[in-house]
Order: structure tokens, then C-alpha cells, then sequence
């Protein structure tokens, strides 16, 4: 990977460039950013500029040489990555990063910019799950203790440190601390507050800015033949997130959230017991991490229709059956009853995290609804 493939953050890349060029390579660094930003290319990217055999390389890797050959298909005999992982319901096994590699090299190469949940969907495992388990964190340790084979440096990548299983954060510590000589981590956070202080003091911190609306629109027009007026309005709610665009733009129509949601609501403001009941049924057998998902996205649609309503705002949506609902469903929200919408979704978030019922959540949540459109502020 390059630095050119990565959208913006041109600071951290300058940074990084005067790091090897000074010989200052920290032996540590922790990317931090949220989700969308081009943390774990800029790894992948940064890990292939260090070990570039073209000593006169200046702004990028050069591409050709037998070390940038081997990191272009992410196959480097020098480079370590590790990921959550978790068995999926069906099978027991031992299982770590080593068993998915292939999955994860394949899933890069099509898009470094990766979500979570893109990767547990490709390995079929939910997401509470999912942790860089201790037979990682032992390998951690081995690989660590060896010489490079080929190159001069050996780089771990460790995508989602938070995911450290936490009996092993001591021995990772220690690694940390006595760095072996000529080894470099690079570990990837979405939650750096989630990691031990101890750790933390220990690594270069480097935190990844959300991208500009302009960088968003101009890399779907230069690199996805986006027309203008789509990367236009894709730029604007994707806040920062390259994924988010990402993921909007390979879309054909609205995603099968928006329908859910909307036969849902229906449901519930005309009060047909039977489809709302059919619908709890539904989100019933969607996973927690689903059901929080479906809650969060109700929120941002109550969020999009305040905007409507206070602002005069046009729906800034991609699919014409979207815009028609939001319209339609701003109609029913005002300044009585909102904020009631509002901490009902919020509640029902924390009855889901709490382990509740879903069904009973999802039934109760059904009805209030019904209640605080059709009738105001009760
Ligand atoms: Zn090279």
C-alpha cells in the first residue's frame, strides 16, 4: 500500500515521512481514530515506506523493489497483523488471526478502509464475541523474539488493540517496554481510552482527524467515477467517514434498514397489534449489536427530521423513497414530543446493552411510540 492510497490526513503522513527520514522510527506507535479515517492503510502504508530497499524513495514507497512487492499483496514474511477473531456458533475450534489471514489479506485488498462489522459479516462471527485472543498475544511474544527474516525491521500490526484479551496485556506491556531490537508496532485503536494507562504512556500516540467533505466528494469523483452531485451528497452524511461513503455509494437503493424501519414505524403509528407484533418478532432474532444498530439509526432519522423541521432543510437523501419518508415522518415530530422520541430510543439502547428481553423492549418501545406521534408529549 501507499501513501497516495490514502484519502488525506496529509500532517500524518509528512510526520511519519520525517520520522524514517530523521531516523527517528518510533518503536511503538498508536494510531487512534474512528472508524472511517485510513488508520489501518496508513499502517499498511507507512510499514512498506520503512522497509523500501529504494534509498532514494522521498514521499512514497517505491513499488518495485523486492520488499515493496511482497507488502503491495500484504504477504511480507516481516509483516505480523493480528485482528479480532472469534469462532463463529457453528464450529469449536481453536481458532486466531493465523486462521484467518487469507480472509483478512483478501477483505484489505479489495478496501482498507474496513468496519468491524464488514469484517466479523466476512468471518461470520458477531461482534461481542470477537477479541485478539491469548494464542495471538503468544505469538505476539514469539514472532517478536525472532530476527527479521529479510528485512531490516519486522512490523506488527495490531487492528483494534482494544480487543486485547485482558489477561494478556501485561506481557504485551512488557514488549512494549524492552522492545526487541528492530521491531515495530503499530497498533490501531477505535477506543484508545479502552487501553491500560500503562500501555498507553508507553506509545507514540498519533490521532487520526475526520476527513473533510471536500476530500470525501473529491476521492469518490478521482477514484470511484462518482458523479458530482452523488459524491456531493454522499460527502455531506458520511461525517468524516470514508467507509460510510463507501458503503452508500455501492448502494443501489436505500439499505434494508430504512425499509424495516419505516414498516415498523407505520406499524406502529396506525397501531396494527398484528404487524408490530410480526416486526418485534423480526428484531427479535437479529443479534444485540443489530438491534443497538436499528435503535441508533432511528435516532439519526429523529435527528434528520429536527434539521427538517427547525431549519427548513431539504432531506439530504440519496433515494427519493428515503427523502419522501423523512418529509413525511417530520411531519409527526415537533418540540412536544421529541425529546420523549428520543429517550425512548436512548432507554431501549440501554435495556438491549442490560441483556433485557428484546421482545418485551421492542414491544413497550412500540407502543409509546404509537402514543407520543399520534397524540404529542405523553
Ligand atoms: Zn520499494
Amino acid at each position: 500500500m501507499y501513501f497516495k492510497d490514502i484519502i488525506g490526513q496529509e500532517e500524518i503522513k509528512k510526520q511519519l515521512i520525517k520520522n524514517v527520514g530523521s531516523n527517528r522510527i518510533s518503536h511503538a506507535y498508536l494510531f487512534a481514530e474512528s472508524e472511517g479515517r485510513g488508520a489501518l492503510g496508513m499502517a499498511f502504508a507507512y510499514a512498506q515506506f520503512i522497509n523500501c530497499l529504494d534509498q532514494t524513495r522521498l514521499k512514497d514507497s517505491c513499488g518495485r523493489c523486492s520488499s515493496c512487492l511482497k507488502f503491495q499483496k500484504i504477504a511480507h514474511p516481516d509483516l505480523h497483523i493480528f485482528f479480532p477473531t472469534a469462532t463463529s456458533s457453528k464450529e469449536k475450534k481453536n481458532i486466531s488471526s493465523k486462521t484467518y489471514i487469507n480472509q483478512f489479506r483478501e477483505i484489505i485488498l479489495e478496501s482498507h478502509y474496513l468496519s468491524l462489522s464488514q469484517w466479523y459479516d466476512k468471518i461470520g462471527v458477531e461482534k461481542k464475541h470477537a477479541i485478539i485472543n491469548a494464542d495471538d498475544c503468544n505469538e505476539i511474544i514469539n514472532k517478536a523474539s525472532i530476527k527479521p527474516y529479510e528485512n531490516k525491521f519486522k512490523i506488527f500490526i495490531v487492528w483494534m488493540v482494544e480487543k486485547l484479551y485482558p489477561k494478556a496485556a501485561p506481557k504485551i506491556l512488557k514488549i512494549v517496554e524492552e522492545p526487541p531490537e528492530n521491531t515495530i508496532f503499530i497498533f490501531i485503536t477505535h477506543n484508545p481510552d479502552k487501553l491500560p494507562e500503562t500501555i498507553l504512556s508507553r506509545l507514540q500516540l498519533i490521532r487520526f482527524p475526520p476527513l473533510s467533505n471536500l476530500e470525501i466528494k473529491n476521492a469518490l469523483i478521482n477514484k470511484y467515477n462518482c458523479n458530482e452531485e452523488t459524491a456531493s451528497n454522499i460527502s455531506f452524511m458520511a461525517s468524516g467517514n470514508f467507509t460510510e461513503a463507501l458503503h452508500k455509494y455501492y448502494l443501489t437503493q436505500p439499505d434494508d434498514i430504512f425499509y424495516f424501519f419505516r414498516d415498523w414505524l407505520r406499524s406502529c403509528y396506525s397501531l396494527s397489534t398484528k404487524e408490530i407484533f410480526s416486526h418485534v418478532e423480526k428484531i427479535s432474532l437479529l443479534g444485540r449489536e443489530k438491534q443497538k444498530a436499528f435503535l441508533n439509526y432511528g435516532l439519526k432519522i429523529i435527528n434528520e427530521c429536527l434539521l427538517i423541521n427547525y431549519n427548513a432543510n431539504k432531506p439530504q437523501k440519496l433515494f427519493e423513497e428515503e427523502a419522501d419518508f423523512l418529509l413525511k415522518f417530520s411531519k409527526f415530530t415537533n418540540h412536544k414530543n421529541i425529546i420523549s422520541v428520543t429517550n425512548r430510543f436512548n432507554e431501549s439502547i440501554i435495556h438491549i446493552e442490560r441483556n433485557a428481553n428484546s421482545k418485551i423492549v421492542f414491544a413497550d418501545l412500540s407502543f409509546k411510540l404509537h402514543k407520543l406521534l399520534k397524540y404529542g408529549s405523553k
